[in-house]
């Protein structure tokens, strides 16, 4: 699945291992390529145009991290946009609150709909729900047959026009099975409709007047991976036709391009529920956007390499401020901003004292920094010349008034920021002696 893409992306990361940097030349190549490789797989246009420009920002973007080197800031930006493309977080199916609940299938004739449906009642029978099929394609001449193959398979329960009955109003059953599902004490009803080998007015009414007629909670438009581009335009018609709630992936198993995975959340604005990947009906899973993007991208232990330099990343610097924070007299105006940034960035104060030795002491001092103290504790700071910052003693009445000016606050707001650090840096040398740390509370040479 994904063969072509997949290779093609690490042929493109290949390219930046060994760069120092990334240069805005890298980035423009870089980017020029996977637009490359992602009209080659078969993703529509404004899908393609989107995420090489989300990748341009970003990657020219501060955000990136000094945790990893090019290859990986590249890695990761791709493997963050292909989960977004693919809608983010997994959605669940929506359940109506009075059961039953109804979800309606939706199609071209052999995008697996009729598969799809046993597949997901054997599914919801295993999370412990009574679902029951309903047979409204009386088109295909085989299909009512191939339900009741299905859910014999599935242990499930198939609704269906009794034969001999001529052929049938699929309107007409769809409704009465909402009706027999209520008596019978069904939760869940699966609609399995008619589908053409293309799109045409009269199937799309018919398809409008079964979902009239038993109002679902879930359309659920079941496209085949395999067909590509051409999805995208089912895709919109079944949209626009018959609206539709939900998408389900199928046949993802085949030698699938890509296209039409990673064009119709953004095309249809809904998400992908469940991913089919084969004749059986066990060959079917819930869809997970994240795990899609990490097997489209094919390198599981990069993307783990990626999270624990980061994560390493970031313990390095917050032994760095700890063992400076313990280090009372080299402890600066400039360590105290980089320190508040630090805190600002990791989330709540109060966790934060939690992660460092000793902390608690320093709660008051730090108890009222909320955001907009927080603020004006920066602005402060930086209106102060490097000079002041390492060493706040020669700050005079008239340097605190050109700060007070140079941050818009009072002269009263300069001093008591100074009094405050003076006291942090007299209680952390404290702190530095009751550790027991050399030099005066240093604890690395
Ligand atoms: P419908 O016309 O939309 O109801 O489509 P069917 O459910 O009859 O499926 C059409 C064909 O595709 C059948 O031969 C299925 O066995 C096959 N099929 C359905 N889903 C999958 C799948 O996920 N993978 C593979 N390989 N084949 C599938």
């Amino acid at each position: 699945m994904f063969d072509t893409l997949s290779d093609r992306l690490s042929g493109i990361f290949t390219k930046l291992r060994g760069k120092g940097r990334l240069t805005e030349a890298d980035i423009d190549a870089t980017a020029r390529e996977i637009r490359l490789a992602l009209l080659e797989a078969d993703v529509a246009l404004p899908v393609v145009r989107s995420f090489v420009a989300a990748l341009k920002e970003r990657a020219r973007g501060a955000e990136v991290s000094q945790a990893l080197n090019p290859a990986q800031q590249i890695i990761k930006i791709v493997h963050e946009e292909l989960i977004n493309v693919l809608g983010g977080e997994a959605r669940r199916l929506q359940f109506a609150k009075q059961p039953p609940t109804v979800i309606m299938l939706a199609g071209l004739q052999g995008s697996g709909k009729t598969t799809l449906a046993g597949k997901l009642a054997k599914w919801l029978k295993g999370q412990g729900h009574q679902p029951m099929l309903v047979a409204a394609d009386l088109q295909r001449p085989n299909a009512v047959n191939q339900l009741q193959v299905l859910g014999g398979r599935a242990g499930v329960e198939v609704f269906a026009p009794e034969p001999g009955n001529g052929v049938g109003d699929p309107v007409a059953v769809a409704k009465e099975s909402i009706e027999y599902a209520r008596r019978h004490m069904r939760d869940i009803v699966i609609v399995d409709t008619a589908g053409r080998l293309g799109i045409d007015q009269e199937m799309m009414a018919q398809a409008a007047s079964i979902r009239d007629a038993v109002t679902p909670d879930e359309v659920i438009f079941v496209i085949d991976a395999m067909v590509g581009q051409d999805a995208v335009a089912t895709a919109e018609a079944f949209r626009d036709g018959v609206g539709i709630t939900g998408v389900v992936l199928s046949k993802l198993d085949g030698d699938a391009r890509g296209g039409a995975a990673l064009s119709v959340r953004h095309v249809t604005g809904q998400p992908i529920l469940f991913a089919s990947t084969g004749e059986k009906l066990e060959d079917f899973d819930v869809f997970h956007p994240d795990r899609m993007a990490s097997r489209i991208l094919g390198m599981g232990d990069v993307l783990t390499l990626i999270e624990q330099a980061e994560a390493a990343f970031d313990a390095d610097q917050k032994e760095k401020m700890t063992s400076k924070l313990l280090g009372g007299e080299q402890f600066t105006l400039e360590d105290f901003l980089d320190q508040l940034i630090a805190i600002r960035r990791m989330g709540p104060i109060a966790n934060m004292l939690k992660m460092m030795p000793g902390m608690n002491q320093m709660k008051g001092q730090l108890d009222d920094l909320d955001d907009k103290h927080f603020d004006r504790v920066t602005a402060i700071i930086r209106s102060m010349t490097p000079a002041e910052r390492a060493n706040p003693k020669i700050i005079n009445g008239s340097r605190r008034a050109r700060i007070a000016t140079g941050s818009g606050v009072t002269v009263m707001d300069v001093n008591q920021l100074l009094n405050r650090f003076t006291d942090a840096q007299k209680m952390m040398k404290q702190m530095g002696g009751m550790m027991g740390l050399p030099g005066g509370g240093r604890r690395k040479a």
